[in-house]
């Protein structure tokens, strides 16, 4: 079984949780303004607010 071999300081172990946060921050970078209505929208996916994606409306809600 592979053990650590030293023990993780403390400083060290708040370094792994913010790099963590910066992953959530990462995440929050997916979404993207919609070009038709300005509604924040996830990228590569339809626009919940108007039903737009690349050029085209795919439906309306
Ligand atoms: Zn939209």
């Amino acid at each position: 079984m592979a053990v650590p071999k030293k023990k993780v300081s403390l400083s060290r172990k708040k370094k792994r949780s913010t790099l963590t946060r910066c992953k959530i921050k990462k995440s929050m970078c997916n979404y993207a303004i919609c070009p038709n209505c300005t509604y924040l929208k996830k990228k590569h996916n339809v626009c919940h607010s108007c039903g737009y994606y690349s050029k085209n409306v795919v439906y309306k809600g």
